[in-house]
């Protein structure tokens, strides 16, 4: 019965299950949470393959964050195995730190030529700052100019054309910003002071924030099965529902689309388990000169699984997403026009008041999960002090 549940919560990833928890247990709340897959945990979802490795299965998930309050709150439900993630690029078969750092600089120029440049580039920026690729190519001092050519060239432009299908410079500046030249001998990816990974993986500790006597998931519910909106009305299964419907998915789709399509781009993975205990030296390396797939992760280095016997890695396609069925909308393509036609379909959700849009397809944003995580709780903080929205 529709009317014994006090608020619904379509999707069961970051956004949609801490949602659900809190509703459930801070609101003391009924919930229904409608999940299309046959699984929780949304793209962070793990899961052992054939040769009982275990991988993500929409891509590599690696958990950081300076947000004291995600980290507390997800730390209820996991102990965290130390991992701190550390990628390389290969260019032309060296492996060079990426994030692009002093140690490959001293890679791509020779230790003597490095160190006049290096000094070049801390008097300019000072120790330990990042900058980022596109303000980089914008110095003036041929020295500088001539290494932000090289790493525009090596690390960066094959690379996000082969994501993006277009240049750095087409891209929101934001999305190279995530990956800054950086003036450190640090080779983390991150430098987050939380980061890690969930000791027994994502999906158990899904499984530990959905377990609530309030929350009701079901799973291979598509909610446009269950849901119908019209005239600034939403109805669960026919009848009305009133209580706050927490919408994660993609917000084009929750409008059949209307306004047209907004542009994402989706990655085909393709997996391979080797017998072999090890790929490669590092969890992720990125192909920034070559090859058609832009990275190829190995998740033993990130989960620590032993096995001496098999390992399993994934490379990584990228394609635009045209919304065929069984396709994954995994990045929004973040532009003037598409911010615009986002923004269209914000206008026409608002006009649901007991509608809310959270995470990283509904906000048609960049979203890493501890974003994600805070989003939700700042959403459930809005709803059970009943601000308004
Ligand atoms: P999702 O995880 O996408 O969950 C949304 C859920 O809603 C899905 O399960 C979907 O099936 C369901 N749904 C959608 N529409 C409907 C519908 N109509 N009815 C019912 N259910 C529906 N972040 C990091 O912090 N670190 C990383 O290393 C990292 N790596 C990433 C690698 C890749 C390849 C990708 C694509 C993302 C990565 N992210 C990473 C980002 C991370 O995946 C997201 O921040 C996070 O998953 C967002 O959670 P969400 O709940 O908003 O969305
Ligand atoms: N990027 C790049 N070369 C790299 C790493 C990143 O060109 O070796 C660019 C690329 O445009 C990419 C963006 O920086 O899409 C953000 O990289 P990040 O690793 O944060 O992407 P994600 O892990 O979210 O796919």
């Amino acid at each position: 019965m529709p009317s014994s549940y006090d608020a619904l919560v379509i999707g069961a990833g970051f956004a949609g299950a801490v949602a659900a928890r809190e509703l459930a247990e801070r609101g003391g709340m009924q919930i229904l949470l409608l999940e299309r897959r046959p699984h929780i945990a949304g793209n962070a979802y793990d899961r052992t393959d054939h040769a009982d490795i275990l991988i993500h299965q929409y891509g590599p998930h690696i958990f950081h964050t300076n947000n004291k309050r995600v980290f507390d709150y997800l730390s209820r439900f996991t102990k965290w195995r130390n991992y701190e993630h550390r990628v390389v690029a290969n260019v032309y078969g060296t492996l060079m730190p990426v994030p692009f750092n002093l140690t490959s600089l001293a890679l791509a120029f020779g230790p003597e030529r490095a160190s006049q440049l290096e000094e070049k580039l801390l008097s300019v920026y000072g120790p330990e700052q990042k900058v980022g690729i596109i303000e980089l190519r914008q110095s003036e001092d041929p020295d500088l100019s001539m290494v932000a050519d090289y790493i525009y060239d090596h690390v960066f432009l094959h690379y996000t054309m082969k994501q993006w299908g277009t240049t750095p410079e087409q891209i929101d500046p934001n999305t190279t910003a995530r990956v800054p030249v950086f003036l450190s001998r640090d080779d983390r990816y991150f430098q987050d002071p939380y980061q890690g990974m969930p000791l027994d993986g994502y999906t158990p500790m899904f499984q530990r924030i959905l377990e609530h006597p309030n929350i009701k998931v079901e799973l291979s519910s598509p909610a446009e099965e269950r849901l119908t909106l019209g005239n600034g009305a939403l109805l669960l299964d026919g009848e009305p529902f009133t209580g706050p419907v927490i919408y994660t998915g993609a917000v084009d789709e929750l409008f059949s689309c209307e306004f047209g399509r907004l542009p994402y781009r989706t990655l085909n993975f393709q997996f391979e388990t080797l017998d072999q205990e090890w790929f490669q030296s590092h969890g992720t390396v990125n192909f920034t000169v070559s090859e058609p797939y832009t990275r190829i992760t190995e998740f033993k280095h990130m989960t620590g699984q032993v096995n001496p016997e098999k390992t399993t890695i994934v490379k990584e396609f990228s394609l635009a997403y045209d919304g065929s069925p069984g396709s994954v909308p995994y990045y929004a393509v973040l532009s003037p026009d598409s911010k615009i036609l986002y923004e269209s379909y914000r206008n026409l959700a608002n006009q649901y008041p007991n509608l809310y849009l959270l995470g990283r397809l509904a906000e048609y944003q960049y979203y890493n999960m501890d974003a994600i995580t805070e989003q939700a709780l700042l959403l459930s903080d809005k709803l059970l002090n009943k601000e308004d929205r």
